[in-house]
């Protein structure tokens, strides 16, 4: 019989935010042990490659990091990550840059981009844009005894500071929208961004969250990032520094090694046991220190931690989380020559500006809230006809060149094209309603798409790689509920809220030593790099889990828990 293992942290699920807390957490000089199900750690970071010579992203392709404090703290450069850097790359907030509406190109106004410059932080010397993105998302959650309100929310204490003329305590009510319609100028911009909001996390229509839906735009939009798609080797190739990175301090990771249950003794989680068929031959691992849950937070509570442990409405609550945000469906287009823009919608000279995909069709709040009627109202299939839903696409021409993403010659991978459309839990339809018609899907986006792009035709396409959210459920356990951000999105549901307000500071009230780390169970959630990881640090060295050397710092908006180790005393 195999010996039993002992560590001092055990961590459930390699996906991206389990992986950075194991990467921290080594670097602390604690024993981790990462489990994941799968054969590859990676999560929703993952790149396939459905045919020979022919790579996408099923799930993550934008780097929503550029402000994480772990890019200094674990050092990734020296673990491979690189940046693709094109001076000459078009940022979206280029001088004569055009936003595309049904009509046409409708262009960025000055008034637009000051007032985004304005309400970014962008505008004073020096900037207090990285401020305003740390405060958002690399922050804790406060104790619960502490009131939020417009002195002690992070971002709002930002904006006290650097931009009293923007700061009010309005800006807690105000939904992006609001803000957009104090200080930009054009309803195609307004709307383009709030779409941009709602597939990005915080909604761009949801009352509260006005800051949060904003700045998950600009984390993504240069300055915060050299161009949107820009980590070389994309989300994965990054995911791979990560891993490395956390290997490197001497972690270690299991695959194809399912956690079946959360072993619980006297209130106190004391290590897991894997499913009988794991690879791994003995099957009870054990914690010294910790064990983390990265993995959803409704298997976690409902699954991995026996109901024997847990109070009957607390469960219920967990049970009753609604996980509403909506999801995506991802399509790539395989095609023999480049995409072209329809004459419309090409700048002049056409070789300058090759195509790098959009947004579509930014053309006014109506349209967005019919979009929005569609996936988080009625939750059906989408109804709108194609040439009406909103979609982003990133082009082949946006991806490092010295890492092509089709290989194949005379060949050319397009894509994502990714469209929102209703979590699969809650499609009235059923769960698998898009599934049943994938073909009719896969139709709608190129539809949907050759409304700008003009040779999506026939004779142009070989092949479409489309991908339901219930297919990235099935690719991947940790996405159950099929959305990008793992929960529904609103002020009940954000910082302090989130998932629930016990849960708030990643703790599991009446167990000891177990905390939760996934997108699903932890603010700020999905995107927003390395954020889980390094929030998680403050309590567990709060807890005296984790003590850090002098690489360590704090979030500068954290409060400690009183009686508690403070993570900022170091
Ligand atoms: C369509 C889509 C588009 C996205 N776009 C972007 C983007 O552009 N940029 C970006 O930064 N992010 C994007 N994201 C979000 C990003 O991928 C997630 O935020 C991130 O992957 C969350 O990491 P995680 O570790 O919390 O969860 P996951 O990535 O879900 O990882 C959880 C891991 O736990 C494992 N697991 C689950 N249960 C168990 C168990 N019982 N035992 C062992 N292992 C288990 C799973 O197999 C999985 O590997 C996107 C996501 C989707 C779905």
């Amino acid at each position: 019989m195999a010996k039993e293992e002992r560590y001092d942290v055990v961590i459930i699920g390699g996906g991206h935010n389990g992986t950075t807390t194991a990467a921290y957490l080594a670097k602390c000089g604690l024993s981790v042990c990462v489990l994941e199900e799968r054969p590859e750690c990676g999560g929703a970071q993952e790149t396939v490659e459905p045919m020979a010579g022919v790579r996408i992203q099923p799930h993550a392709i934008a780097n929503y990091g550029g402000s994480a404090p772990g890019w200094e703290q674990l050092e990734l450069w020296r673990y491979g990550f690189r940046m693709d850097w094109d001076p000459k790359a078009v940022i979206p907030l280029e001088t004569d840059r055009h936003l595309f509406t049904t009509d046409g190109p409708a262009p960025i106004t000055e008034k637009d981009k000051m007032g985004w410059a304005k309400m970014t932080g962008l505008l004073t010397d020096p900037p207090y844009y990285k401020d305003l993105m740390r405060a958002t998302f690399w922050c804790p959650p406060h104790p619960q005894d502490v009131e939020l309100n417009e002195h002690t929310i992070p971002y709002m204490q930002v904006y006290k500071q650097h931009a009293p003329d923007m700061w009010t305590r309005e800006l807690l009510e105000m939904t992006m929208f609001d803000l957009m319609d104090e200080y930009c100028d054009t309803e195609w911009f307004k709307v383009n961004m709030a779409w941009t909001a709602l597939v990005s996390g915080a909604h761009g229509h949801m009352e509260g969250v006005a800051i949060p839906a904003l700045n998950c735009v600009a984390t993504v939009f240069p300055p915060a990032v050299a161009k949107p798609v820009a980590a070389r080797g994309n989300m994965h190739g990054y995911f791979h520094a990560i891993i490395r990175c956390a290997i490197a301090h001497g972690a270690v990771f299991r695959t194809c090694c399912p956690v079946e249950e959360i072993i619980i003794e006297d209130g106190r989680a004391m290590g897991v046991r894997l499913r009988d068929d794991a690879t791994w031959a003995s099957k009870k691992i054990w914690a010294n220190k910790a064990v983390i849950s990265a993995a959803h937070i409704k298997p976690t509570f409902l699954d991995l931690i026996g109901p024997q442990h847990l109070d009957h409405g607390f469960q219920q609550r967990i049970k009753d989380l609604s996980l509403k945000g909506g999801s995506l469906y991802m399509t790539h287009f395989l095609t023999k020559e480049e995409l072209r823009y329809r004459p419309k919608y090409q700048r002049q000279p056409a070789e300058d500006y090759p195509f790098t995909g959009t947004f579509f069709p930014s053309d006014s709040r109506e349209l967005y809230f019919e979009n929005v009627r569609d996936v988080l109202g009625s939750q059906t299939n989408l109804t709108l006809p194609p040439e009406k839903a909103m979609w982003g696409m990133v082009s082949s021409s946006l991806y490092d060149e010295t890492n092509p993403q089709c290989t194949r010659p005379d060949r050319v991978i397009n894509g994502p094209l990714w469209m929102m459309v209703p979590t699969p839990q809650y499609n009235v339809e059923g769960e698998d309603a898009m599934d049943r018609e994938k073909e009719k899907w896969n139709e709608y986006m190129r539809q949907a798409l050759s409304a700008v792009v003009e040779n999506i035709d026939d004779d142009n396409l070989i092949k479409i790689f489309g991908e339901t959210p219930r297919e990235q459920e099935f690719r991947n356990t940790g996405m159950m509920g099929g959305s990008w951000y793992g929960i529904r999105c609103d002020r009940d549901e954000w910082w302090n809220e989130r998932p629930l307000p016990e849960l708030a500071r990643y703790r599991v009230p009446d167990i000891d030593g177990l905390y939760l780390a996934h997108q699903s169970a932890a603010h700020p959630g999905g995107l927003c790099l390395m954020a889980v990881g390094y929030n998680l640090m403050h309590i567990l060295i709060e807890d005296g889990v984790a003590e850090p050397g002098d690489w360590w710092y704090a979030s500068p908006w954290y409060i400690p828990e009183e009686g508690k180790i403070s993570a900022a005393g170091r």
